[in-house]
């Protein structure tokens, strides 16, 4: 507690900087609703994206960060804005995630997601589900009408019957792109076993989306959708639908992953973000800044993040290419980006 209101008196008496607490007057100032998106880091380079398709890509980051903030706007909750949102990206052939989702080694599509309420650190999540349309509902439905928090695989779909959830049937998941990466992959792994001196290609399609929302109550939200790595096997699961690693929310802090999932897992990346600005007193900048491109970059780990805090502030470091990301507040216009300078 000493150390918060340290923090705080400091921000207030030096440049004002963030002053979450009452204002002069004795009033707390209003919490700005706030929306983050992102749609994947490592499949956007200058290289294989034309400025067609940017503009798509922009215009589907924008849209989600609209659908979220309609629902902040009419009162909804952040978990509600991440929900709504994730939907919107799960349907968008664009994003590796619902329809447009990569494929796995044995040609299918098995979805991962997860959903975290920061103001409860209540969490939801599925993995290896191949016959639903929206796993972000599913991931939600986990949290908030069972006790557990994460099923996978059969037991999952069998949840989703019980549910009545949309169903479909697994060509519905299916894009062109997706298909040619899978086989691009195969490809590359036939060629580096032949010589023997290359490692195979492990994916060049992320695309994976997550959300994060801050309400009018001051409650924080995250979610993360993916189809995973092209050519995944053996049941292979990432970060995205792990609590600590692809997600997390608490009640002041929420993040989001995408990238090589083995290194978020490794390195819990999105509960090691929180955690860095509650213990070490670090801006939320500082804290993604430091986890995105000193840690994981040592490690030869390629990725990003959004992070959120509970006073509107945002970070988006990503070491790839580019990485789809956005921003809207309350009253303001969506700004969207997918390399360093748009
Ligand atoms: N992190 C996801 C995974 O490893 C992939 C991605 O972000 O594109 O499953």
């Amino acid at each position: 507690m000493r150390r918060i209101a340290a923090t705080q008196g400091l921000a207030v008496a030096g440049l004002l900087l963030l002053a979450p607490g009452p204002d002069v007057r004795g009033q707390t100032p209003e919490i700005r609703p706030t929306i983050v998106v992102h749609g994947g880091a490592g499949s956007f380079t200058r290289a294989n994206t034309d400025s067609e398709a940017a503009g798509e890509i922009h215009a589907s980051v924008g849209r989600a960060l609209e659908a979220g903030m309609t629902v902040l706007d009419a009162g909804g909750s952040s978990l509600d804005a991440v929900e709504a949102a994730i939907r919107m990206l799960e349907d968008d052939p664009r994003f590796n995630a619902g329809k447009g989702a990569v494929f796995a080694h044995e040609a299918r599509n098995e979805l991962d997601a997860s959903i975290m309420d920061g103001a409860t650190r209540r969490a939801g999540a599925v993995a290896g589900v191949t016959h639903v349309k929206n796993p972000i509902s599913l991931a939600r439905l986990v949290m908030e009408e069972t006790r557990h928090v994460l099923l996978a695989r059969e037991g999952a779909e069998e949840f989703a019957i019980e549910q009545g959830v949309e169903l479909v049937s697994p060509d519905y998941f299916f894009t062109p792109g997706a298909w040619e990466g899978l086989m691009r992959a195969r490809e590359n792994e036939r060629a580096a076993a032949e010589a023997t001196s290359t490692a195979p290609s492990t994916d060049e399609h992320y695309g994976t989306v997550g959300v994060l929302a801050l309400d009018r109550e001051g409650r924080l939200a995250a979610g993360t959708s993916t189809g995973g790595l092209t050519n995944k096997r053996w049941g292979r699961i990432g970060d995205s639908p792990l609590i600590g690693a692809g997600t997390w929310a608490d009640e002041r802090c929420a993040v989001s992953a995408t990238g090589t999932g083995e290194f978020f897992i490794r390195n819990a990346v999105a509960y090691d973000i929180c955690a860095r600005v509650r213990y070490l007193d670090v801006s939320l900048a500082e804290a993604a800044e430091t986890v995105i491109m000193d840690v994981l970059v040592e490690q030869g780990g390629d990725g990003g993040v959004i992070a959120l805090d509970s006073r509107g502030n945002v970070s988006m470091p990503f070491n790839t290419g580019g990485m789809a990301r956005g921003v809207l507040r309350s009253g303001g216009e969506p700004e969207t980006w997918i390399f360093v300078d748009r």
